[in-house]
């Protein structure tokens, strides 16, 4: 048997270690940038690679990553319970190397660059001399990515693109951008797109506008949409087989989806220590918001939702290490998906509600929280697909009843088993 719920303790030693650094020096960097991933900030220039030097002395740099890309190769579950830590800081991802867009753009570049390809883009990525950004959702939807027209067209040794492309995000502070665009229009509509990599500074890139997320002001957005109108690239800048830019995609995305559930987590649980705080600082008539049981059940409910998440996550994160084929896990990381924006939304909601005017306020962070909710139910896909996408998976364990009744009918049930048992019922008398 081995159902264990502990750490060992030299990986607990190391997550300590994390707690405290990200406490004391990250997230009162959190409070002086705008982001961290703008390397054009002098600030940010200032503050964030003498932590990312401690991360690395401290062997926990780009833990997502085995050791042949320069990551410890921990493993998701590991991963896991560092990430909760990253998770309520802005910073503390890119601080230890493993933020996304960047993480799964380096997983890409790792198994689908040629030799040029990983030393021109994934070795400074990985060295976080630049970032990067993900270039696949399209302003007419990106739900549907079948749906995509961005084309790719092939002229000589060179790739001729033209299209639109809706929140890639980072675009702005980014160096290169890996881009899912059409080139085989009559093909099955699963082998229609390619994926490639170009600089940003490609002639014919152009970021239309840096789109902002609610509350954020507009000249200060990050989403960028960005135009594509005859960049040539050269032809070896594919990434992967002509056609396969989906089962490119999946090699990001399955990463990337429960990399941002471990971060939720701390989020999370950050919205849930200051709901509790709150509930034994705050005297309403006489006593504590933590004494009046609709309070209390607030904070019941949160807990309970954020364990079950986070059980969730751990054993996905298992699955993960034991399979090593996101494939196989398909099914699990669509539940923490479609899991994630919930938890976040209601714990952060009710922490805002225990807070009361202040808690809709500027000065505290729920507001946000409740907004990235929505983000987590967005970015890598909607919620309803991963919806739809897990009972698709979970049906195909499932097989039709033969009769017009259901299998489990009590009528049905009741006179098999007393056909079985006929002789001892005799007996007893019972028939
Ligand atoms: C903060 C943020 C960052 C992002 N970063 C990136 C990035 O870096 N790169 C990138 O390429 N994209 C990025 N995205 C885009 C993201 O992938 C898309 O928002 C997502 O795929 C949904 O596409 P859409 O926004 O066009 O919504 P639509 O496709 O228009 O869908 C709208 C809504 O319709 C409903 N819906 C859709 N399909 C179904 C269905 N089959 N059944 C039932 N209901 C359905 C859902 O409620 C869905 O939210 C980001 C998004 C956000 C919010």
């Amino acid at each position: 048997m081995s159902w264990d719920f502990e750490t060992d303790p030299e990986f607990q030693a190391e997550l300590d270690w994390v707690d405290d650094f990200v406490r004391n020096e990250v997230e009162p960097v959190d409070q002086v940038i705008h982001h961290a991933w703008d390397m054009n900030d002098p600030v940010r220039q200032a503050l964030i690679p003498p932590l990312q030097e401690q991360v690395r002395e401290r062997g926990l740099w780009a833990c997502h990553l085995g050791p042949k890309l320069g990551g410890p190769g921990y493993g998701q579950v590991k991963l896991a319970l560092l990430n909760e830590i990253l998770g309520r800081s802005h910073s503390a991802p890119i601080v230890f190397g493993c933020q996304a867009p960047d993480s799964g753009n380096a997983e890409i570049l790792a198994h689908y660059g040629n030799d040029d390809l990983k030393k021109r883009y994934l070795e400074p990525l990985l060295a976080q001399e630049v970032v990067s950004a993900y270039s696949m959702t399209e302003p007419r939807g990106g739900s549907d990515p079948t749906g995509f027209v961005t084309r790719a067209e092939r002229d000589g040794d060179e790739w001729v693109i033209n299209g639109e492309k809706w929140f890639s995000s980072h675009a702005n502070f980014a160096a290169f951008l890996v881009l899912l665009a059409v080139t085989d229009p009559e093909e099955e509509r699963h082998r229609r797109m390619s994926m490639f990599v170009l600089d940003t500074d490609t002639p014919g890139v152009e970021i239309v506008r840096n789109v902002g997320i609610y509350g954020h002001s507009p000249d200060d957005g990050t989403h960028s949409y960005v135009r594509y109108t005859d960049v040539r690239i050269p032809a070896d800048h594919l990434l992967g087989e002509r056609g396969e830019g989906f089962i490119v995609a999946q090699t990001r995305l399955g990463g990337g989806r429960i990399h941002h559930a471990m971060r939720t987590i701390g989020l999370v649980k950050s919205a849930f220590d200051q709901m509790c705080e709150r509930a034994l600082s705050r005297v309403t008539q006489g006593e504590t918001l933590a004494r009046k049981q609709l309070v209390q059940a607030m904070i019941a409910d949160s807990w309970i939702q954020i364990e079950q998440f986070r059980l969730l996550v751990l054993r996905t994160a298992w699955r993960i290490d034991k399979w090593n084929d996101y494939q196989r896990v398909r099914a699990d990381i669509s539940a923490v998906k479609a899991a994630m924006p919930k938890v976040l939304h209601d714990v952060a909601s009710r922490a805002l509600q225990i807070h009361g005017s202040l808690g809709v306020s500027h000065e505290m962070p729920f507001a946000s929280m409740v907004l990235e909710s929505f983000h987590m139910g967005l970015a890598d896909g909607a919620t309803e697909v991963h919806q739809i996408t897990l009972a698709r998976e979970l049906l195909k364990g499932y097989t039709p009843t033969p009769g017009l009744f259901p299998s489990h009918h009590l009528p049905k049930l009741k006179a098999e088993a007393e056909a079985r048992f006929a002789d001892l019922l005799a007996k007893a008398g019972r028939t």
